[in-house]
């Protein structure tokens, strides 16, 4: 049996701190002109789901083919069958101005808490201001005590670790590192399927509703670890196919067409894509499909091989 690839339509969040880059750079068809902060590319998150666009599953949900259990082998792959969710949810997102200082749970505490995965995650900075920066983790010393301390506070901005960021950089994010995506950064993000987030520190700003955004330290210090700490990965693109992450929860990897790319896949996972520079075809059982900048789509991981043809970047992500 043979499975078109999901091409998928995007759920877009309009936080306070996004912009207008993914309508004007992605040319995504967003809800809000003037300030649109996320696009949700491959979710089935129920805080915002992917819709399929094209073939027979055209209309549904990514979480309705994903709970057809006669689909899950052929299309999600042998490692999926014994899933109750889709592993995997990957974003754009524009941070037009900086996202709150926050930190993530672990599977574990999160499945005790929260009756959800936890989450970590990945950026890959798909385009930036000269001198951005990201926040990840503590600056070198920085105790408990003082993170105790201060956490509650607007001196907390001190203690944080800024580390300068460029196109094409990487870094991992682990659960229990305290981070923050900074203002004017475009970035893809890679990370286990989970949207709970301890919100430490927002800047001093307010909401939509003109109140400071909630915060949640007690939970944030309890998930909090300060051994764990990443670092930047720098991702060139004249090399065919780069690893970008290789975690426990999911593999990215970059690939770089030039002219063409062929290669075989699996049956154990499906494969994520998303298209973040140029344009070009997809070829995949003898069917051929064109492709172009913003787009995500998932290759059934029955599909044994697929094809690339034009000049473009891809992110690639498997369990
Ligand atoms: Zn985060």
């Amino acid at each position: 049996m043979n499975y078109e690839p999901l091409f998928l339509e995007p759920e877009f969040k309009d936080y306070i701190w996004g912009g207008k880059k993914l309508k004007d750079i992605f040319k995504k068809n967003v809800k809000n002109e003037e300030c649109t902060a996320e696009s949700w590319e491959i979710s089935t998150n129920k805080n915002g789901e992917s819709v399929v666009k094209n073939g027979k599953y055209a209309g549904k949900t990514l979480t309705e083919v994903f709970d057809d259990k006669n689909l899950r082998k052929d299309i999600f792959g042998t490692k999926c069958i014994e899933l109750n969710e889709f592993p995997l949810l990957v974003k754009f997102i524009d941070a037009n101005n900086s996202l709150s200082v926050q930190v993530h749970p672990d599977n574990e505490y999160a499945m005790k808490n929260e009756n959800s995965l936890g989450k970590c995650e990945m950026w890959y900075i798909l385009d930036c201001d000269y001198g951005a920066q990201i926040i990840c983790g503590v600056k070198p010393g920085v105790s408990k005590e003082t993170l105790n301390k201060y956490i509650n506070s607007d001196k907390i901005a001190e203690y944080l670790n800024y580390i300068d960021v460029k196109k094409g950089d990487s870094i991992y994010i682990p659960s229990g590192t305290i981070h923050a995506l900074l203002g004017k950064t475009l970035v893809a993000e890679v990370q286990q399927n989970s949207n709970i987030t301890y919100r430490v520190y927002d800047w001093g700003r307010v909401g939509k509703d003109e109140k400071p955004r909630e915060l949640h330290i007690n939970k944030a210090l309890e998930v909090i670890n300060l051994e764990r700490s990443s670092q930047i990965k720098n991702i060139p693109n004249n090399i065919e196919k780069v690893n970008v992450v290789k975690s426990e929860f999911f593999t990215t990897n970059k690939i770089n067409v030039l002219d063409e790319f062929k290669e075989n896949i699996s049956d154990e996972s499906f494969i994520a894509f998303s298209l973040v520079e140029g344009k070009g075809n997809l070829k995949i059982n003898d069917n051929v499909y064109e492709i172009k900048k913003g787009d995500s789509f998932i290759i059934p991981a029955c599909s044994k091989q697929y094809e690339l043809k034009g000049t473009m970047e891809l992110l690639q992500s498997y369990i």
